[in-house]
């Protein structure tokens, strides 16, 4: 069994939403859908220009997809924004703070202890948690010889 590709779940994700999913939209998309790791707007910018896409529009859309919760918005180690597109369904990134690679979780086990005992103590109900976990991949940490910002 196999998930259908993202870029099908969008599609219905924008019908649904009576957004058109434009040709420039889909480009945006299908960038950030098939990397490996988090990327900046202006990253996106210089990789689509060739096929016509402004800056402009790579940030307005890149803002719609992070709106929609089609983007998750991270950052790395230098507080670069960067943003990485999520498989269709829940799951929270773990991403490298030096190359953002991410690579996804699905922590909820452990979240609902927490939001159980948030809400407990706070008188809360707890309705949603937002996730990001930050750390240094291990190609990045074996790298690490002769990288002086320790
Ligand atoms: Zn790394
Ligand atoms: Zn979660």
């Amino acid at each position: 069994m196999t998930d259908p590709p993202p870029t099908h779940d969008i599609e219905a994700v924008f019908r649904e939403k009576g957004i058109p999913f434009t040709r420039q939209r889909r480009l945006i998309w299908e960038f950030f859908a098939g990397a490996d790791r988090a990327a900046t707007i202006t990253e996106a910018a210089d990789a689509l220009r060739g096929d016509g896409v402004g800056q402009a529009t790579v940030y307005r859309t890149v803002t719609l997809f992070s709106d929609l919760g089609l983007l998750a918005r991270v950052q790395d180690r230098r507080g670069d924004i960067c943003y990485t597109a999520p498989p269709i369904g829940h799951s929270h990134p773990l991403v490298c703070g030096v190359c953002r690679k991410v690579v996804r979780f699905d922590g909820d086990g452990d979240v609902r202890d927490l939001e159980a005992r948030l809400g407990a103590e706070s008188g809360f109900a707890i309705y949603g948690h937002h996730l990001e976990v930050y750390g240094i991949c291990s190609e990045c940490r074996t790298a690490k010889d002769g990288d002086h910002a320790g």
